[in-house]
């Protein structure tokens, strides 16, 4: 989870201390004119979303929360993955061999999620639902959780469900394998995210972030000042590093930390390896910053899987220049662009660059 929190500058010498107070009596009425950082927290996709816009009246920045939360409750609806949605009964179609009519909507977040699966090798694999269920991952609580038997991922893992099975043509979607269940768990947050900024955009807004549950998607800036972001320590509170935002990014992370239940002292949690059919092993976090937060979102995932072997190859083949990696010993695997925007918050990480 990463959050973003206010630049602090501490200047060292008392003379600064007066220029600046001097400075800041100086223009204190201007100041006062000027627009503030409005900010408001939304209860949405089952988390808390932080909302922060900057340069525009109360009145339009009120308004602009308003209708993201209008579209995320949309979003939550329709691709809820297992309480009753749009997304349950086209999967209920799926699995009878039906053709399913989809609208545009609809249409642009499979295709996108049949790319992403391409891209990343299929290790990003939204065409597993049966495996996440499997794993007592469709429910909103699990007390007693136990990983299920080897019988039961064998067989599914047979199954091979895959994205490319799915034709979407005329905006009617039919999947050559009645396996495959879409759960769009890895990607409707990015998703969800870029429709918020879609909205902003269309109310005129052109500085702002989105920050959802710790993933997030900036544009422009705090009055010419960057956004500055954490990125969450996956094994302590508080963050690992830290980052201004260039422009328009989205920082996305994927961590073992989100949603998990220990089993005699082993830790099994929801970002499962479709190899295996089990959760990925040897990552705590990944950490993805891509212009667009569907993009950075699946990623995070797909890394996560990838593991500290074969990351820097899948982020290649996603189009990914920035990306880090902390695996289950503590070592930060991260690219050269990833390290050109990070400033450590820790001491002394173990660090090992991949260009
Ligand atoms: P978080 O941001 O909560 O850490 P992720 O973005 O990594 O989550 O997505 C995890 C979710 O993605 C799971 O809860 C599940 O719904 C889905 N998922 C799990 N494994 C895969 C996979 N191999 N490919 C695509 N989606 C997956
Ligand atoms: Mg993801």
């Amino acid at each position: 989870m990463s959050y973003h929190f206010p630049t602090q500058l501490y200047p060292k010498k008392p003379f600064v201390y007066f220029v600046v107070i001097f400075f800041f009596l100086l223009t204190l009425s201007a100041c006062e004119q000027r627009p503030q950082v409005y900010q408001q927290q939304i209860l949405a996709l089952g988390t808390l979303v932080d909302i922060s816009i900057y340069g525009v009246d109360e009145a339009k920045a009120a308004k602009a929360v308003t209708a993201i939360s209008t579209k995320m409750e949309t979003i939550h609806h329709d691709w809820h993955a297992w309480q009753p949605s749009r997304l349950t009964q086209i999967n209920a179609q799926l699995a009878t061999g039906t053709q399913v009519s989809l609208d545009q909507a609809q249409q642009a977040l499979i295709e996108k999620g049949i790319t992403l699966a391409r891209q990343s090798h299929d290790l990003f694999n939204p065409a597993i639902g049966k495996l996440i269920a499997l794993w007592g991952f469709h429910s909103d609580e699990r007390p007693d959780a136990k990983p299920p038997s080897e019988t039961d991922i064998a067989e599914l893992l047979a199954t091979t469900p895959r994205m490319s099975e799915l034709v979407l043509e005329d905006g009617l979607l039919s999947s050559a394998n009645s396996a495959v269940m879409i759960d769009v768990g890895g990607y409707a947050k990015g998703y969800a995210v870029d429709q918020a900024i879609a909205e902003l955009r269309h109310l005129g807004i052109t500085n702002a972030i989105v920050n959802a549950g710790g993933d997030l998607r900036a544009i422009g800036s705090k009055g010419g000042q960057p956004w500055r972001i954490g990125i969450r320590h996956p094994r302590q509170p508080g963050v690992i590093a830290s980052l201004e935002t260039q422009g328009d990014e989205s920082v996305f992370t994927s961590g073992d930390y989100e949603r998990y239940f220990d089993y005699q002292g082993q830790r099994f949690h929801h970002i499962i390896d479709p190899r295996s059919g089990r959760p990925a092993q040897g990552v705590s976090s990944v950490t993805v910053i891509h212009s667009d937060a569907t993009t950075a979102d699946a990623a995070a995932t797909a890394l996560f899987i990838a593991g500290p072997k074969k990351w820097r190859e899948i982020a290649s083949a996603m189009g990914i220049e920035k990306a880090l990696l902390i695996d289950t010993a503590g070592t930060v695997h991260m690219t050269n662009a990833m390290q050109q925007r990070i400033h450590f918050e820790i001491e002394s990480p173990r660090i090992v660059i991949q260009p």
